[in-house]
């Protein structure tokens, strides 16, 4: 499933968040964006999941032009794991997971199962599904975002600074776990970052985004870059 933006814009009032940006994020692979804090990585996420209109421009999905009569089809199509995992804290990790599922009234059987596969993909114990958040390890809440993300087995998958607030050693453990179900999945994932070491170790391409203004693509391939 293919994602390409022509020409887009998005301001804040007078503030220009993102100024026409074009590209195309290759199907299968995993690209990640990386910039400083405040140049536009989470705007550019909420637009491709359709959260936030912009101003200006198109933006495909599928070679699907996104407007308001599609958003709904193409959304579901699309996991997101929101900037700081952005549970519901009064719900459990199972209801957290659940949410979307239960409320197309999928089937109950069908739900749990899923359940299961997704805690063993994500190694996410099963005696925390009826913990709530707060009663969670920061590396436990984001494989709880990151199956709720999968529940309904979307093709693309969007991470928006996945790791950030987690210490180093559990940081190191999600992101091996994060790279083996990226590439078991072969699913198109945007993974932004902050951190130069986290792209290379993820990205298949990398784009630079600078604050506001424009951004490079580098094909690692090319740079030679090693990602293992
Ligand atoms: P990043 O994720 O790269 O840190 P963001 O996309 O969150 O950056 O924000 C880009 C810029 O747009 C920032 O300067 C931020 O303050 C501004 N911004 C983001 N959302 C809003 C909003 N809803 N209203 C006004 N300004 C916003
Ligand atoms: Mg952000």
């Amino acid at each position: 499933m293919s994602i390409q933006l022509k020409n887009i814009s998005k301001h804040f009032g007078t503030f220009s968040a993102l100024q026409n940006i074009d590209f195309s994020f290759p199907v299968g692979k995993t690209t990640v964006l990386i910039g400083p804090s405040g140049c536009g990585k989470s705007t550019l996420i909420r637009i491709i999941t359709g959260l936030i209109k912009f101003d200006e421009g198109e933006l495909f999905i599928n070679d699907e032009m996104l407007s308001s009569s599609n958003l709904y089809s193409v959304r579901r199509k699309l996991g997101y794991v929101i900037q700081d995992g952005g549970l519901f804290p009064h719900l459990t990790a199972r209801a957290n997971v659940t949410l979307l599922a239960e409320y197309l009234d999928l089937d109950k059987t069908k739900i749990e199962n899923r359940v299961e596969e997704l805690c063993e993909l994500t190694k996410f114990p099963k005696d925390g599904l009826n913990r709530f958040p707060g009663e969670l390890s920061g590396g436990q809440k984001q494989r709880v975002s990151l199956m709720r993300a999968l529940m309904l087995d979307p093709e693309i998958l969007l991470l928006d600074e996945p790791l950030g607030a987690l210490d180093p050693l559990i940081r190191y453990e999600l992101q091996t776990d994060l790279k083996e179900i990226f590439t078991n999945l072969k699913k198109t994932v945007i993974l932004v970052t902050h951190d130069m070491s986290e792209a290379s170790f993820f990205g298949d391409i990398i784009v630079l985004m600078k604050t506001g203004i424009s951004y490079v693509s580098i094909d690692q391939a090319r740079l030679n870059l090693k990602t293992e």
